[in-house]
């Protein structure tokens, strides 16, 4: 062997004894094949075979198995985002003349491709009132194939009754996916309450650390999974094993950030609807939240997203009280682990059930700082809303 061969075959060394706690990362476009005949014979490797870097390697199945465990499914497809994550299920089950209903408080870019991409295509949708429980019935007629739920709801935190909805769906044949982010299959289990496919936006609490972008999406019955490893191959979608590789190590974790964000959160919400310059808390954790007593039934415990209304006027000075804030970052993609705020434009996006608050809706995302500080800083930004707007308006 020449010296240019050596630089591109790689020594087989022994693995034997190593045994690392880390996950490795493997990266692959080609995957070589002992001889011939299994060439030949590769698409017969099933789900969990490798046959091409784009279809998996052992980082992808790894995160794969371990979402589908932690969801009490069967298998999980990875995508490259969380509105992939959505996208993908519509893509496979929806053909022209179907139509998939959507709650009014869906993740907005949900609604854009609905709107933009699956109508133009033939394919309908409709929209409906978040907590129509299993009143969803009347709006499902033969052509409905998909119901899509997301709890709470992006934003606006409306609990939805997942079991009404998913089994009204049921008994008239139509399938039901779920957007779980805000709780991870940590705090509720869509499939175990009747939906067909558990999504989450793993750029947010799986990664944790605001530098990766993943969906995945968990399903129980494995010829839901032929249908998406289809619409995958033909769309050339598959995720990078780094991504996954950070998803793995930010797993780890979740349990006690998510925890931890909780118990912050509904301490802040309570604290916070106690302030005379906000007009709504909105928390599931809160019994005034839309949908409260869903949470009370089926999740139970909370993560670290929520949102407040300001009372009208105050956004006067809003601008610069953000600003101003030394401890919350403004952005949106929670679930890291610096704390986030920003302004939501709601009124816009609700078609069914009108938005009726005034005020600014702020979401807040409670990341790892110390309590102390971050309710310092949110201290004073109430106290910038209320001193001055107050005294302008009058
Ligand atoms: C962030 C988010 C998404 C989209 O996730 P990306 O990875 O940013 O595409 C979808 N649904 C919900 C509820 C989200 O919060």
């Amino acid at each position: 062997m020449h010296d240019l061969t050596r630089c591109v075959h790689h020594p087989a060394v022994d693995t034997e004894g190593y045994a690392s706690l880390a996950v490795a990362t493997h990266r692959a476009s080609t995957i070589v094949y002992p001889d011939a005949e299994s060439f030949s014979q590769r698409k017969h490797r099933g789900f969990d075979g490798y046959t091409y870097g784009l279809h998996g390697t052992p980082t992808t199945r790894t995160l794969e198995a371990q979402l589908s465990e932690l969801h009490g499914g069967v298998r999980t497809v990875l995508v490259p985002s969380g509105q992939a994550a959505v996208t993908v299920v519509m893509l496979s089950f929806l053909l022209p003349g179907d139509k998939v209903l959507i709650p009014d408080h869906v993740y907005p870019p949900v609604r854009s491709f609905c709107e933009e991409y699956l109508k133009p295509r033939g394919i309908d949708y409709g929209v409906y009132d978040p907590l129509i429980g299993a009143g969803i019935a009347e709006l499902i007629d033969e052509r409905t194939r998909l119901v899509w739920i997301e709890s709470p709801g992006s934003g606006t935190m409306e609990v939805q009754d997942v079991p009404a909805i998913a089994g009204a769906a049921k008994a008239k044949g139509a399938l039901v996916g779920c957007d779980n982010t805000w709780a991870t299959p940590l705090l509720f289990k869509p499939l175990a309450h009747g939906a067909d496919f558990a999504c989450e936006a793993l750029t947010k609490y799986v990664g944790g650390h605001s530098d990766l972008l993943l969906g995945s999406i968990t399903v129980a019955d494995i010829a839901l999974r032929q249908t998406m490893k289809e619409t995958l191959r033909g769309l050339g979608v598959g995720v990078s094993p780094d991504e996954c590789a950070l998803a793995l190590r930010g797993i780890e974790t979740m349990g006690i950030r998510v925890a931890h964000m909780g118990r912050v959160s509904e301490d802040f919400a309570r604290r916070l609807a106690r302030s005379p310059a906000i007009d709504h808390v909105l928390h599931p954790a809160l019994p005034s939240c839309p949908g409260h007593e869903f949470w009370a039934r089926d999740i139970k415990r909370s993560s670290g997203v929520f949102s407040i209304v300001l009372k009208p006027g105050a956004e006067a000075n809003l601008d610069a009280a953000l600003t101003a804030l030394k401890i919350f970052a403004i952005g949106a993609s929670w679930g890291g682990t610096r704390s986030l705020i920003a302004p939501m434009a709601v009124k816009a996006d609700r078609t069914v059930k009108p938005w009726t608050h005034e005020g600014t809706v702020l979401r807040i995302s409670i990341g790892l700082e110390d309590p102390d500080d971050l309710w310092a800083d949110l201290d004073a930004l109430l106290f910038a809303l209320e001193s001055k707007p107050t005294a302008k308006v009058a």
